[in-house]
Parts: structure tokens; C-alpha cells; sequence
């Protein structure tokens, strides 16, 4: 049992949240909310938000503060979501860390902890433009750190694993830039509010995990 159970895990994309999501939630019973994942599903089932949303992402650049706050406060507010929760990948601007607090205190499911995630910059881009995705169950593989068993297969769950459109060399740039500009400000945000533990995230998997929750119990 974790000390700290209401989570946000912070930092640029590739940095290994939802790599150190996945190996938490095999020990933990916490529910895992990807803003990008909901996003991905709104236009894999082609409705209206996912045809406005698509172009944004495409670009590496972010959905309107209200709609995934609206997204996020809906989903917080579910009975599972008592247990604990992993929100990776949001916040991403400082008015969505304040509608946040406003919801989440609201249900009375304040954060516990903000962990932020950060690796040099060439090990992102690296990370992200060799990453595979499965289509079914969102694990993530690396054609150069993490391969799956058989080319073009999720280990886990034998669905399909393909390159998202936005870790393109191009996207992935853009994206580590919206990243120094719209959520590096939360970083002293939430120092500020006493919330913030950070953990190198270019170790290893093993070691990342160790470091992770040493800071969830700390
Ligand atoms: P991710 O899967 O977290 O890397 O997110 C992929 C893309 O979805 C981002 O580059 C944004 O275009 C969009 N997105 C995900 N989460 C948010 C958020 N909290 N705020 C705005 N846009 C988001």
C-alpha cells in the first residue's frame, strides 16, 4: 500500500510516464488516466472532439485547458477512481493545474504527489521516435531499448504495435518545445505548493521503478 495514492506524473514526453505507469499498476491498485489515451480513443471512434483534437496533436501542439480539465474532472469523479489515481500527462498548463485543484478538491480527492519525470534531451527524442504503441492494450516497446519478442507484437497482449503519427522526428521536436513552454512553468508550481518529488528518468526500468517508489512512500 503506497502512502501517497493521488498522482500526477509530470514531465516531456519520452521521460517514461506511462513506461513506469504500466509497471506500477501491476503492483498497485491505482486507475491510470492518459489525457493523450482518451484522446487517441475520441478519434479512433471519429466523434466531433476527435476530428478537432487530431489536427492539434498532428502538430504537437495542445488541446483547449477546458476540454481535457472537463475530461479529466468526469473521470476523477468515478468510484474507482477512490482508490487512487495516475494522472499522466496532465496537467500541461498552469490553468489546468488550477481547474484541477478545483475539481479534485471539489470530490474530495485532492493530489497527494507530483512526480516529475526528466532525461537529457537526446534520450528523449531517441525514446520517442523509436517507440512502437499497442493499438490494444497501450503498451509501449522501443525499436532500440525495448523490443517486443516478435516484430510487430504486443508481448502482453498480442495486439498490434505501430509508431504513433506524432513521435515523427518533426512532431516529437515540437512537442519537447510546447513542453519548455506551456508545462515547465508547473515544475515551480507545484515546488511552490509542496508537492513536487522528481526522479531521474534515464535510468533503467528496474531503477526508475525503485526511485518512483521511494519518492510514493516517502
Ligand atoms: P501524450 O500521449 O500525453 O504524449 O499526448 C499526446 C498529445 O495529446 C499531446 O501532444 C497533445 O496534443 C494532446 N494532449 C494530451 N494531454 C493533453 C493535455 N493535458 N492538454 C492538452 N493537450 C493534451
Amino acid at each position: 500500500m503506497l502512502k501517497h495514492k493521488n498522482l500526477v506524473f509530470l514531465g516531456p514526453p519520452g521521460a517514461g510516464k506511462g513506461t513506469l505507469s504500466e509497471v506500477l499498476l501491476k503492483d498497485e491498485k491505482l486507475v491510470h488516466i492518459s489525457t493523450g489515451d482518451i484522446l487517441r480513443a475520441e478519434i479512433a471512434q471519429g466523434t466531433e472532439l476527435g476530428k478537432s483534437a487530431k489536427a492539434l496533436m498532428d502538430q504537437g501542439k495542445l488541446v483547449p485547458d477546458q476540454i481535457v480539465a472537463d475530461m479529466v474532472a468526469a473521470r476523477l469523479a468515478q468510484p474507482d477512481c477512490e482508490a487512487g489515481f495516475i494522472l499522466d500527462g496532465f496537467p500541461r498548463t498552469v490553468a489546468q493545474a488550477e481547474l484541477l485543484k478545483a475539481s479534485s478538491e471539489k470530490i474530495g480527492r485532492p493530489l497527494h504527489k507530483v512526480v516529475l519525470f526528466d532525461a537529457p534531451r537526446d534520450l528523449l527524442i531517441q525514446r520517442l521516435t523509436a517507440r512502437l504503441t499497442c493499438r490494444k492494450c497501450k503498451a509501449s516497446f522501443n525499436k532500440l531499448f525495448a523490443k517486443p519478442a516478435k516484430e510487430g507484437i504486443c508481448d502482453h497482449c498480442g495486439g498490434e504495435l505501430f509508431q504513433r503519427s506524432d513521435d515523427s522526428l518533426e512532431t516529437a521536436q515540437n512537442r519537447l518545445k510546447v513542453y519548455d513552454e506551456q508545462t515547465a512553468p508547473l515544475i515551480d508550481y507545484y515546488r511552490k505548493n509542496g508537492l513536487l518529488a522528481a526522479i531521474d528518468s534515464s535510468l533503467p526500468k528496474a531503477e526508475g521503478y525503485a526511485a518512483l517508489l521511494a519518492v510514493l512512500n516517502a
